[in-house]
């Protein structure tokens, strides 16, 4: 175990790269999933199980976590790490896009964010320097800095105006961060999604220079195609030697087109939420559980996947669960969620190691195309 947090892109194919980055904690292979345990837990998943679907980091939130159980507290219990059980790398994000998604009366000022807590009214403050403070009690791996995200669509004037009060922020994130050896303090770029702003704002987080860079204000509502757009050019403004994250994305495919554009880490909710709803996300697409041609088909969900859901418990039993509202339906299909998300993401990595990307995404459509196996 190195003590420096480094990245090292070990090959590439096309836009696409796989690659290590190595911290005190271990290391994280690129492409890489986070699963997101918002609350200091991946819901309805024991921490070994995380590890055992393939996760090398998982991400935190700060928003959640400041409000409950307190920063303050975990840092007086030995840090988030060990608080929830997790020794590999966390990466938690600023706060800055949960607290104007979440919280209520807020007043967003140059300062920071002032607003009410969503879980008792209580009164918080939240600014660069603040989440810093957070972030380093939590004793996260990955800092994120704190920015602003302006819900689209808005007008350019806006995005620039919020862009470049995020890109201020950037500043005292990097500043009120310090010198920590070990840990990461990445940069979050902003500008809709508008080519110039984009520029702009990944030229201005250069300068400050960061261990690691973010797409940040995609996936909020923009669609698919405006979300490729954007990462048609937006990676390439980034320097090439550092890691390139792409926050709350996403589903599978919107993960492989990412990966596709140079993207080298992603989060999202969408397989431990969808775990908890009863949807299943297989090579062959989504499968809702509780649909009743489940009730008598004693297949598993996917005969191909080595997960311990679809290893030992078939579609009946799994609707059974999900209809009676068993905890143990959401433990099994998050496992297989994660699994499955996991695996994708080796598949990618395994494939741009190779030099046949293309061939691996090609196969990917063409077997989603097909949709589920046919009903018995
Ligand atoms: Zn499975």
């Amino acid at each position: 175990m190195g003590e420096r947090f480094s990245y090292q892109v070990t090959a590439k194919d096309g836009a696409a790269r796989t690659g290590v980055i190595s911290t005190p904690r271990g290391e994280i292979r690129t492409p890489a999933f986070m699963p997101v345990g918002t609350a200091a837990t991946v819901k309805a998943m024991m921490p070994e199980s995380v590890r055992a679907t393939g996760a090398d980091i998982l991400l935190g939130n700060t928003y959640h976590l400041m409000l409950r159980p307190t920063a303050e507290r975990i840092a007086a219990l030995g840090g988030l790490h060990k608080f929830m059980n997790w020794e590999r790398p966390i990466l938690t994000d600023s706060g800055g896009f949960q607290v104007m998604s979440l919280a209520s009366l807020r007043k967003l000022t140059e300062e920071g964010v002032r607003f009410s807590s969503h879980i008792d009214g209580s009164k918080h403050m939240l600014s660069p320097e603040r989440s810093m403070e957070i972030q380093k009690l939590l004793g996260s791996d990955i800092v994120m800095c704190f920015d602003e995200c302006p819900a689209l669509p808005a007008d350019d004037a806006t995005v620039a105006a919020s862009m470049r009060m995020s890109m201020r922020w950037a500043q005292r994130s990097k500043d009120a961060f310090g010198d920590r050896p070990g840990h990461a303090l990445f940069g979050i770029m902003q500008g809709g999604v508008t080519k110039d702003l984009r520029e702009e704002s990944a030229t201005a987080l250069k300068a400050i220079g960061f261990d690691g860079y973010a797409v940040g204000g995609l996936a909020v509502g923009e669609g698919q195609e405006a979300m490729f757009g954007v990462l048609d050019y937006a990676p390439g403004f980034l320097p090439e030697d550092k890691p390139r994250y792409l926050m709350g994305v996403g589903k599978p495919d919107d993960i492989v087109g990412a990966v596709e554009r140079g993207i080298d880490m992603m989060d999202c909710v969408l397989p431990s939420r969808s775990g908890r709803t009863g949807q299943v996300w297989t090579r062959r697409g989504p499968v809702t559980i509780k649909n009743a041609r489940h009730q008598n088909d004693p297949r598993p969900v996917d005969e191909a996947c080595t997960c311990p859901a679809c290893r030992n418990y078939s579609r009946a039993y799994l609707h059974h669960v999900f209809k009676a509202d068993e905890i143990i339906a959401s433990m099994l299909m998050t496992w297989h969620n994660l699994h499955y998300y996991q695996e994708l993401m080796q598949g990618l990595r395994d494939a741009i190691a190779e030099g046949r990307l293309s061939a691996f995404v090609a196969e990917f459509h063409a077997t989603r195309a097909m949709g589920d196996i046919e009903p018995l």
